[in-house]
């Protein structure tokens, strides 16, 4: 039972909503960066008091300023602060909190930090521990959803063996080339393509070891190497009174070393059809899974058909496009159904409207990839109708070279995707950002591409035109 209930007697100042469930009066906010910023701006429209957790290199982020109540909890290093569970734990505590919001990264998908919020009295604003720990082990969230008719990439049942002649059996069967992905990897780190037989064992072999040493788990699986898909997500929130509904998809494609680059919704050129078709097998697989929160289910699409490959447990960067083309709030949604209430609508009342196109605005050289912290001397956000910049920086922000070099996200909304692609490069030729580079003309750059604007490029567009775009050549 959620902690406010149990406390409701407290006649302390709950909001009490429609559903008769009492709204959160304090919420912890487990992050940094934009994420923190944009559950900060959820709560305060929710009436919801949020305190602000931060490690001594983010005293000077925008959030922390804003804050009520904004309480330190170590030094940079993610290690004793953003990851130090005992450390977000005691903060929810000597503030009174009620539910603790991961937002994402850090320890938004970690099945054992959900469930000490949990034992510690706070609600997790997110699924259940269990829902975690299957979606976050890759092979049985494969099995999981093959089990509830979501299609998967054809590959090993659940993980390798380590005997040569059973491997180069299964890669056989799948058929050449073929990934070896870790089943606890994630942020498109510990997977290997492999073309022929030759490399198979020792592929196996190395992925395994990194994945031991990068996630504490050993156990790699085998997927079919698809060669020229698109990444389709669809977006679900779902409540605990067994209400589920998808927000559509995400075109995820445009990518640099699995990490996204640029995100649009609705994906160009599929068929409605094809997503209202998937998104009902995702919402399915969800109430079977008693899946609560928002989450991701995402995709691989190829001639025409979607292969699941992971689900997010959690908000995700890229939620802001889903929001802008549903009017949905994805954040209020989350901490809404966490208090226990009711999704605040149905599958059928959700329209979909206009084209929405998000820009990550990288800290880093624009075409080297060099991360590039520091202070920022000028800060000048684009503005105007249908432009959002969802950002914790601002002219005299010292980025620090500890975490993400995300530093924003511009996302604009138009008509059509054509309106939003000129909207798009209206906003990134009004930024001004001085004082550290950013990869603002790599975004300048992309939209005035041909391909791009045509829409559908895949996976592997991006890094093939950073190697061959006019200037590069
Ligand atoms: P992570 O959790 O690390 O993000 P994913 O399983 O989501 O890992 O994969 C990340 C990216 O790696 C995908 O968006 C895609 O670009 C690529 N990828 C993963 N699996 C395959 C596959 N079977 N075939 C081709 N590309 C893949």
């Amino acid at each position: 039972m959620p902690r406010t209930l149990k406390r409701s007697s407290t006649a302390v100042l709950y909001l009490t909503l429609s559903d008769g469930v009492q709204m959160f009066k304090k919420i912890l906010i487990a992050n940094r960066g934009e994420i923190a910023l944009r559950i900060q701006r959820a709560c305060n429209e929710l009436g919801v008091k949020a305190v602000i957790v931060y490690s001594e290199a983010d005293r000077e982020a925008k959030y922390v300023k804003l804050a009520e109540e904004a309480v330190c909890i170590g030094p940079a290093a993610s290690a004793q602060s953003y990851l130090s569970m005992p450390s977000i734990i005691s903060a929810a505590e000597v503030t009174d909190c009620e539910a603790i919001h991961p937002g994402y990264g850090f320890l938004s998908e970690n099945a054992d930090f959900a469930e000490r919020v949990e034992k510690s009295g706070f609600q997790f604003i997110g699924p259940t521990p269990e829902s975690i720990r299957i979606m976050g082990d890759k092979v049985a969230a494969k099995q999981a959803m093959i089990k509830a008719g979501v299609p998967c990439v054809p590959g090993s049942e659940g993980e390798l063996p380590s005997d040569p002649a059973t491997l180069k059996k299964i890669a056989k069967s799948i058929g050449y080339p073929v990934i070896i992905k870790a089943a606890g990897g994630g942020g498109g780190r510990g997977m290997r393509v492999v073309t022929d037989e030759e490399h198979l064992v020792s592929a196996v072999q190395t992925t395994k070891a990194e994945a031991q040493s990068a996630f504490s788990n050993p156990a790699v699986y085998m997927e079919k190497y698809l060669q020229n898909p698109r990444h389709i997500e669809i977006q679900i929130l779902a409540d605990q009174h067994k209400n589920a509904v998808y927000l559509g998809e995400r075109d995820c494609s445009m990518q640099r070393r699995h990490q996204k680059v640029i995100e649009e919704a609705p994906a160009p050129h599929i068929p409605r059809k094809l997503i209202e078709k998937i998104g009902e097998r995702c919402v399915a697989a969800c109430k079977r899974i008693n899946y609560r929160g928002a989450g991701t289910f995402e995709f691989l699409y190829e001639n025409g058909e979607f292969y699941f490959i992971e689900m997010n447990t959690r908000v995700q960067v890229e939620h802001p496009v889903t929001e802008y083309i549903t009017h949905v709030d994805i954040v209020k949604e989350q901490i809404r159904v966490a208090a226990g209430m009711k999704l605040s609508f149905t599958q059928k009342q959700i329209t979909f409207t206009g084209h929405s196109i998000e820009c990550r605005i990288n800290a880093e050289d624009a075409f080297k990839f060099i991360p590039s912290p520091g202070r920022i001397t000028m800060w000048h956000p684009p503005g105007g109708p249908g432009v959002r910049v969802d950002s914790h920086a601002y002219t005299n922000y010292y980025v620090p070279p500890y975490y993400d070099s995300m530093i924003g996200k511009i996302i604009v909304h138009g008509d059509t995707r054509e309106h939003a692609l000129a909207r798009m490069r209206t906003a990134l030729a009004e930024m001004v950002v001085e004082g550290i580079q950013t990869n603002v003309p790599l975004h300048r750059e992309i939209m005035q591409d041909p391909k791009f604007i045509e829409g559908g490029t895949n996976i592997h567009y991006l890094e093939h035109w950073l190697t061959t775009r006019p200037q590069a050549r």
